[in-house]
């Protein structure tokens, strides 16, 4: 622990850690030594990690990133944090993060980016560690902590894994509590863990899940130990290699990063089947119709008085000037740009022709990934993204549909609701990491890890 608030301290440059909590880790840590001591140490005790700043954390600043939560100190422990301190996880502070978690850059935060621990061969310039858990992604990379938590409501944990060689999990639906965790697009979000290898992902996993009463979409399901699952054995196993996902114009780099991870898995023993999902091509467009309109909602919340921010009032302001000014200064752009869209989806006269039209996109995509799990496909590879990390502002500057095709290859995981994982498998030519994702059959992560054992 003292190590990595060292190390955290030196890092300023990297903008991973937004609220440091040196006093709350060397508590939690003294009281890890002691159970430690008295023999009763479970899986994550005296570990000291990182928390993405959506989770809630009791007394300890949770802003997702954004300036309409500033000041905000909540009453309550998410659950996923409580489980991670009750297995005597050491927190070192919270991490950045896209506004609300949109964003694939980390460029939409508050904060201001953070910055990616790899650079390109020799070129100096700072890249990206993606998002939204991008703060996340720089801390475990840059060896800042062992670990950290992170959400996924389309590719936030499994992007910025890839883009920083780290290994990022977002398991089922449901299998982790959302409780505490600040809502972006309540039927796409879920936790997971960021960590240096898939063994560190299975045992973080372990603890972070399980039945939550508290949230009413959490699985009442026994948690296995995915660790013990852990054999890499993979022989026999089925993998999917679904042909959609071979885009036009694919940089040779990611091209061949999947066909030498297609090359490994056959050599471990796995038998290769060329898959097809047909509604692939709609997932993006379904998804930034969804994902806008349940963050509409979820959102409406914000309006400068039960949490944060509250704007400036002139004389003779009413309530209305209150909402609009503090939610104008609040929220940023890309937040702005999503309430808009999402409430435009949900309008009377538009609600069927784009909110009910992509929630039937929604079950198209379900049910492609049913069939193939149905013919005995155990998992399917893809690539994680699209290209390696890269540069801030960059994408940033261009329109913001160049950034939302970062998600091509992750989206259709969230909208199926199934386990998904980016594993760092290759390198681009100057040196970047590139990962693959394995997606998994829903509630079976056991399996998904340890086929990502072998990839590793
Ligand atoms: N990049 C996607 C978005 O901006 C996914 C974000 C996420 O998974 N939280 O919506």
């Amino acid at each position: 622990t003292e190590a990595c608030l060292k190390a955290i301290e030196g890092a300023g440059a990297l903008n991973a850690f937004v609220h440091h909590t040196p006093d709350i880790a060397m508590t939690q840590a003294d009281a890890a030594d002691k159970r430690i001591k008295a023999g009763d140490a479970p899986a994550m005790c005296g570990l000291p990690i990182g928390i993405k700043d959506l989770f809630c954390t009791k007394g300890v600043p949770s802003q997702a990133g954004s300036r309409i939560l500033q000041g905000f100190l909540p009453e309550y422990e998410s659950t996923v944090s409580q489980n991670l301190f009750d297995a005597g996880a050491v927190m070192l502070g919270k991490l950045n993060m896209d506004e609300f978690a949109m964003g694939s850059s980390n460029e939409t935060s508050v904060y201001g980016n953070a910055v990616n621990p790899w650079r390109r061969g020799n070129d100096d310039s700072a890249l990206t560690p993606g998002g939204s858990s991008g703060g996340s992604a720089a801390a475990v990379a840059a060896d800042l902590c062992l670990a950290a938590t992170g959400t996924d409501t389309g590719g936030s944990i499994r992007q910025p894994a890839a883009f920083t060689g780290t290994v990022g999990i977002k398991p089922t639906y449901g299998r982790c509590s959302r409780w505490g965790i600040v809502a972006f697009a309540s039927s796409l979000d879920q936790a997971g863990p960021m960590t240096k290898s898939v063994r560190d992902a299975a045992i973080m996993l372990g603890t972070m899940c399980g039945h939550d009463p508290k949230d009413s979409t959490s699985a009442d399901l026994p948690v296995p130990d995915f660790e013990a699952a852990l054999t890499g054995d993979i022989r026999g196993k089925k993998i999917g290699i679904p042909k959609e996902y071979r885009m036009d114009g694919m940089p040779e780099e990611i091209e061949k990063l999947w066909s030498d991870g297609i090359a490994m898995m056959r050599d471990a023993g796995a038998e290769i089947v060329d898959i097809s999902l047909p509604h692939t091509k709609y997932a993006l467009p379904a998804y930034y119709v969804i994902a806008p309109a349940e963050a509409s909602s979820n959102l409406a919340r914000y309006d400068g008085v039960r949490y944060g921010h509250r704007a400036r009032l002139e004389q003779g302001d009413g309530i209305t000037q209150m909402y609009e000014k503090t939610r104008a200064e609040g929220f940023g752009a890309e937040v702005q740009r999503r309430v808009m869209i999402g409430t435009y989806v949900l309008s009377a006269g538009f609600y069927d022709a784009y909110y009910n039209r992509a929630r039937k996109v929604r079950t198209l995509i379900k049910r492609d990934f049913e069939n193939v799990f149905a013919e005995g496909i155990d998992s399917i590879l893809t690539p994680a993204t699209p290209s390696a990390a890269f540069g801030l502002g960059e994408m940033a500057d261009a329109d913001p549909v160049a950034m939302y095709l970062n998600d091509v290859f992750t989206v259709t995981v969230n909208l199926a609701g199934l386990p998904g994982i980016a594993v760092p498998t290759g390198q681009d030519s100057r040196g970047l990491p590139l990962g693959l994702q394995l997606i998994g059959r829903p509630w079976e992560e056991a399996d998904l890890l340890s086929s990502a054992y072998a990839l590793e």
